[in-house]
């Protein structure tokens, strides 16, 4: 069965989405057939504003549209605690709980042998850099419970722990292999609370 091209490139596109297989592409692309034009535009201006007007901050490595990032630019904000996470969304996680007032460090993934991520694959060196400032005690490790964001907290805790700093991990109220987008408030909140120092 061979589609126009136009409908076979959009289905080539979807299909290179994590999580998409053809069947749901083919479906995504003749969903967007049956679109409103308007609509159509509106989500290519979407998917083109993310690559253009979207940045990494230059303190935290957060995704921003202002360089220094919103939070990294809160003088409100407790910058004796670094709290460290491996995406963007678990940073959303956290302030969603609203009991964090202190800074954050995106790392943009976790230390995993298996697929070949090491140390110097994420933004382990960025962070290492904000730690010269005296102002840091606390750097408070909020990585996944699962083997890699295990992993992550305990190179980061050998690594930072010389340096003076405390290091804690964020308590196991959290569903094992779990991610932390996914845990709720309440959970996360009580996780915060109940860190150990590592
Ligand atoms: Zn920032």
């Amino acid at each position: 069965m061979y589609y126009p091209e136009p409908i076979a490139k959009l289905i080539d596109a979807f299909s290179r989405l994590p999580g998409i297989g053809p069947k749901t592409a083919s479906r995504l692309a003749f969903y967007v057939l049956r679109m409103e034009e308007n609509d159509v535009m509106d989500f290519a201006k979407a998917l083109v504003s993310v690559k253009r007007n979207l940045q990494y901050c230059s303190i935290c490595c957060n995704i921003t549209d202002t360089d220094p990032c919103r939070i990294c630019q809160d003088k409100s904000r407790d910058r004796s605690a670094i709290c460290v996470v491996e995406e963007p969304k678990d940073l959303i996680a956290m302030e969603r709980t609203k009991e964090f007032q202190g800074m954050y460090h995106v790392l943009h993934g976790a230390i995993s042998p298996v697929e070949g991520i090491g140390p110097d694959d994420i933004r382990i060196n960025e962070l290492l850099n904000r730690l010269t400032d005296e102002t840091v005690q606390e750097l408070i490790i909020a990585t996944n419970p699962n083997i890699e964001g295990e992993a992550t907290a305990m190179y980061l805790s050998r690594l930072i722990k010389p340096f003076g700093i405390k290091v804690t991990r964020i308590a196991h109220g959290l569903p094992v292999g779990g991610d932390l987008e996914y845990a709720d408030e309440v959970t996360l909140s009580k996780a915060l609370e109940g860190r150990r120092e590592l």
